[in-house]
């Protein structure tokens, strides 16, 4: 821990300590063609980048045959949780170890920054494992002092949580506001996006957001276009036939994103439609048409953009599979037979409907005592063990856990549909994830970096400067982040070293959480973090990214 702290104040304060990159492919950031050169670092910033060797006789890395490339940053992460613990840096490095140097944070309607110390309805927030440590802060701006004050491993972008501010403002309460609870919470908003935040996130499939009405989500992105921040959306559905939606026609994950393509359209604002998956195998043809509703919005000048993983999984939780007028009326109608009929129904219904079933649902941990054991296991499995109906597993997991059943949903994409959103110019990258502090782990928290770069290679998807552009400079500019996502003299010296030859994930279906290969280095702020076979962390390379 002590020779962790001294080297990074070498690297990041002080002295303006200098390191030679040497004889690596530079690939800028632009999307522009790589070449052979040097890039000298000076302290927290890049200060030179050249095809002509650069004369320096101090600490030097040899890149040949490796590529030089800005940190990569995830454009839709769930770390602000982690990164509010000190210490724990297991839950940080293996973000670090895939070449991750910044996080957009606070998605999906959740946001750690938008907690309030001593709020009453704090235990009611189930994104989240249950948060350890004492909320110490008020506001986002109180968030981000927190953070600075700990120290932070990466770099935080932060975006402040429809849904938080709802829970923290009037519980998980379903019905609609009154004018002083929508002033209250636009008010909330505004001053969190004057203290920093990138934007607003919603997170229209879980509560409480999944009661918020259309007119809401408009008056929020016109508050968001005036201050030219960015909204993003979990959407209402991801799969064809849903609890969202009653037409037979349109897929439902379709209508979702028009829905929302339709609010940006109206307001102006930039919405960045998140992580583009497809629950279910009946699901998967929908792909192609939300592809082309996206293109056809940009074309007729919507400012509109997703992102994705390259995982057939991803992490949730429990209550993402019921349906709102359920959840509108919790713990209740988990005791009212007819509720509680109907909601099975529906569940067994998944199969026929979406093509995604029990066999899809594997839990990552459970929080509670009882049911520790079923860490990694399917929901039919815990069924046939427990002798009930799915369904009715489904629900006990639910109210005994509070909601706090995290998932990783299988049958969320095939290769075809990977393929497609890799090489999509509408498509950011990201990981959707933490490191669970306990259970089955989500191998994006591993590997996800690794294997977008893997498939890209390998199925000739894109070429090398553009999926390092999309992953690091078209990011930052989507974020608008001012000095980061490029080698430029100047710029933060956030950078990772990879082997484009070499570059691998190395999770499998049951090995989820492994380092992989060929992330060779990477610095945050200039302080080097990854030494080609070992991740040092640190707790303090990052730095809180005011937007
Ligand atoms: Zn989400």
């Amino acid at each position: 821990m002590e020779e962790t702290k001294k080297m990074n104040q070498a690297g990041t304060t002080g002295s303006e300590k200098q390191v030679l990159l040497k004889n690596g492919f530079i690939v800028d950031g632009t999307g522009a063609k790589g070449f052979v050169g040097d890039l000298l670092i000076q302290g927290s910033q890049i200060r030179e980048v050249s095809p002509q060797p650069i004369a320096f006789a101090g600490e030097t890395l040899d890149c040949t045959d490796k590529v030089i490339s800005p940190g990569f940053i995830d454009a839709h992460s769930h770390m602000d949780r982690s990164l509010a613990y000190q210490g724990h840096e297991d839950l940080k490095n293996p973000f670090t170890a895939q070449g991750c140097t910044t996080f957009v944070a606070g998605n999906c309607g959740s946001s750690v920054g938008s907690l309030r110390r001593g709020n009453p309805y704090l235990s009611q927030i189930t994104l989240f494992e249950k948060f350890p440590q004492p909320v110490t802060w008020d506001s986002m701006g109180g968030y981000f002092s927190h953070l600075e004050q700990i120290g932070l491993s990466h770099n935080l972008v932060m975006l402040t949580g429809h849904g938080t501010e709802w829970i923290t403002l009037r519980g998980r309460n379903p019905n609609p506001f009154s004018a002083d609870e929508k002033a209250a919470i636009l008010y909330r908003l505004e001053e969190a996006l004057d203290q920093g935040a990138a934007g607003v996130s919603f997170g229209l499939q879980y509560e409480p957001d999944i009661f918020c009405p259309p007119e809401q989500i408009r008056e929020v992105a016109r508050l968001l276009k005036r201050k030219n921040k960015i909204l993003t959306v979990h959407g209402r559905a991801y799969s064809k036939i849903s609890g969202a939606y009653r037409d037979r026609e349109t897929p439902h994950n379709v209508l979702a994103l028009r829905e929302m393509i339709e609010i940006a359209r109206e307001t102006g604002v930039r919405l960045q439609y998140s992580h583009l998956m497809f629950a279910g195998t009946k699901s998967f043809p929908s792909y192609a048409e939300c592809l082309e509703t996206i293109e056809k919005a940009v074309a007729g000048g919507v400012d509109v953009m997703t992102d994705t993983y390259s995982y057939h999984c991803g992490y949730s939780v429990i209550n993402v599979i019921l349906p709102a007028w359920f959840l509108a009326d919790l713990p209740a109608n988990y005791h009212n037979p007819e509720a509680v009929e109907r909601v099975e129904r529906g569940l067994n219904r998944m199969p026929e409907h979406i093509g995604f079933g029990f066999d899809d649902i594997q839990i990552m941990y459970a929080d509670h005592p009882d049911l520790r054991k079923y860490d990694g296991w399917f929901l039919s499995e815990i069924a046939k063990d427990l002798g009930f109906s799915p369904g009715k597993t489904t629900l006990l997991l639910s109210e005994k856990t509070k909601s706090r059943t995290h998932i990783l949903n299988h049958h969320y994409s095939d290769m075809e549909i990977i393929d497609a959103l890799i090489s999509h110019p509408a498509c950011l990258f990201m990981t959707d994830s933490t490191v669970s502090v306990t259970g089955l782990q989500n191998p994006a928290s591993f590997g996800s970096f690794a294997l977008v770069l893997q498939y890209a290679r390998d199925r000739r998807l894109v070429s090398l400067e553009e999926v390092v552009h999309w992953m690091t400079g078209a990011t930052a500019e989507r974020f608008n982040l001012k000095d980061r996502g490029f080698l430029k003299k100047g710029y933060a010296a956030d950078i990772t070293v990879f082997d484009w030859k070499r570059v691998k994930d190395n999770n499998t279906v049951t090995q989820t959480d492994r380092a992989p290969r060929g992330i060779e280095a990477v610095f945050i702020n200039g302080c080097q973090v990854k030494h080609f076979d070992q991740v040092a962390g640190s707790a303090n390379a990052g730095k809180v990214i005011r937007i």
